[in-house]
């Protein structure tokens, strides 16, 4: 029986975790859940599974919290509190659900109390890989990607050494403005920017694939969790996102893992791991797919991409700002504040701003230190950006 917390449970991503606890009620059991503000899904989570601890974002939701239990549970709250539920004793894996930079010290608690994680909260690995690496290196923990990109590489490397990878070729759908008249990013709306074409997700990481800086993400992620220089990591346009990701071994083959778009799949690898066991979820049927296409990023529609490689490249903190321009970006469009071209030229000019003052992440502090002060810089642009 393995024993999990599960941070942002009540996300897209927590979501998915507890259907697949759901499928293997034998192998998995659930000791802790952290949430946001979604109180009452968070209630009957807890009265479905009855986790020994709780965390909720707030201090003044733990009340509102316990009035809506039959049962008794601890509560705690916060950083801290999501950084118990992720380090608590009991529990021999967490999964990293949490959207944004506020999952770093609840992972970070997570690795130094040596535990398995799965990651789907890239936008940790982005801001302060370095350091989550190095934790989970020197207190025996271990991180396993979740994004179902990284899922596909971890599995495709299954295949060959590290010595022997010429590069890995992260998969993308395009999102929803693949095709769409260039002329016409103008008016885009939040309802557009918010349908994906093939992904049901949560709104944060929705408008990160519509400006493609999900996938510039995902490079400086896969530098951090498989050991490889940015150069060394290629994008390919696969609007069908049946293929998740791929490695080209030095002798020219690809190795490719395939499945439904269904974060399941890598939910369910991640806890399992190393066994594979015979899957409850929806198979891929490729005769009824029948054409996987794949085509290059075109940077001058995508410019979010460039932007993920030059941070990537720069390192330090770069990525850290990148990471928290973004999010201030993203929330500030969603809040109808900027017009969905103003997310990377708001991006862009933070990274300018910081583009002389590059220092090294040595520790969760630094990280969230230029998190802090990428936030102030995003929120104080004047959003005379708006066209
Ligand atoms: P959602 O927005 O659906 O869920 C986010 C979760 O985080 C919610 O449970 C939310 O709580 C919780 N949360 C937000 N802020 C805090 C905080 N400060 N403290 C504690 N909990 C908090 O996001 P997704 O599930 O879509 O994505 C989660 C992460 O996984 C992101 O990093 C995303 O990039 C990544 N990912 C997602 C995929 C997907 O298919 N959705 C695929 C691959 C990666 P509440 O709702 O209660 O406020």
């Amino acid at each position: 029986m393995r024993r999990i917390s599960i941070l942002g449970s009540t996300g897209s991503v927590g979501r998915s975790t507890l259907d697949v606890v759901d499928a293997f009620p034998d192998a998995l059991r659930v000791v802790g859940l952290a949430a946001g503000r979604n109180l009452d899904l968070l209630a009957s989570q807890i009265e479905r599974y009855s986790p020994e601890i709780v965390s909720v974002r707030d201090p003044g939701d733990v009340a509102a919290l316990r009035s809506r239990l039959k049962r008794n549970v601890e509560i705690v709250c916060g950083a801290d509190g999501a950084s118990a539920v992720a380090s608590m004793p009991s529990a021999d894996a967490v999964i990293a659900a949490i959207v944004g930079a506020a999952g770093i010290p609840p992972v970070y608690a997570a690795l130094k109390a040596g535990k398995r994680v799965g990651i789907a909260n890239k936008e940790v690995l982005v801001a302060a890989g370095d350091v989550m690496t190095r934790a989970a290196a020197e207190n025996g923990g271990e991180i396993l990607p979740v994004d179902s990109e990284h899922n596909a590489v971890h599995q495709a490397l299954r295949c060959g050494d590290h010595a022997e990878v010429q590069r890995i070729v992260l998969t993308a759908s395009g999102g929803p403005f693949l095709r769409r008249d260039l002329n016409t990013f103008g008016d885009i709306t939040i309802a557009d920017a918010l349908a994906h074409p093939t992904w049901k997700m949560g709104n944060k990481i929705s408008i990160d694939s519509a400006t493609m800086m999900n996938k510039g993400l995902e490079v400086i992620e896969a530098h951090h969790l498989f050991a490889m220089p940015p150069d060394a990591i290629d994008i390919l346009i696969h609007p069908q996102s049946i293929v998740h990701s791929m490695v080209e071994y030095v002798d020219g083959s690809f190795i490719a893992q395939l499945s439904t778009t269904d974060m399941k799949f890598p939910i369910q690898y991640a806890l399992l791991y190393p066994e594979r066991v015979a899957a409850p979820f929806a198979r891929l049927d490729l005769a009824k797919i029948r054409t996987l296409d794949f085509t290059a990023v075109d940077p001058h529609r995508f410019p979010a991409v460039e932007l993920a490689y030059a941070a990537c490249r720069a390192g330090g903190s770069m990525p850290a700002v990148l990471n928290a321009a973004n999010e201030i970006a993203v929330e500030r469009f969603l809040a109808g504040e900027l017009p969905f071209t103003g997310i990377v030229d708001m991006v862009s000019r933070v990274l300018d701003r910081h583009a002389g003052n590059v220092a090294p992440i040595r520790s969760v502090d630094d990280a969230l230190a230029w998190d802090g002060w990428a936030r102030e810089e995003a929120r104080g642009i004047d959003v005379a950006v708006r066209q």
